[in-house]
C-alpha cells in the first residue's frame, strides 16, 4: 500500500465541489479527529478498496471558504 500523498511524493490536489476553492490537505480520514469530522473514522475502513480491487487512500480536504471537510480519495498507484 503506497499512497503518493502519505509518502510525500505529491501534494493533495483537489477542489471543493461546492465552491471550487483549493482544498487544504487535512491528512487521512483515519487520522482526522478534528472538530469538523462528520463521521467516525471507523466508518470508512470497509471502503479502502474499490470494486475493481484498486487500493485507495481516503484523505480529508478542508475548504476554507465553506469551512467544511470533504472526503478525497487518492488512488495508490496514481502518480
Ligand atoms: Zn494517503
Ligand atoms: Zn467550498
Amino acid at each position: 500500500m503506497l499512497c503518493p500523498v502519505c509518502n510525500g511524493l505529491r501534494p493533495l490536489v483537489s477542489t471543493c465541489y461546492v465552491c471550487g476553492a483549493r482544498l487544504l490537505d487535512e491528512g487521512k480520514w483515519t487520522d482526522w479527529t478534528g472538530p469538523y469530522a462528520p463521521y467516525e473514522p471507523v466508518a470508512f475502513t470497509a471502503e479502502t478498496y474499490l470494486s475493481s480491487g484498486e487500493e485507495i487512500c481516503k484523505h480529508v480536504g478542508y475548504c476554507p471558504i465553506c469551512e467544511d471537510g470533504f472526503e478525497v480519495s487518492v488512488r495508490e498507484r496514481e502518480l
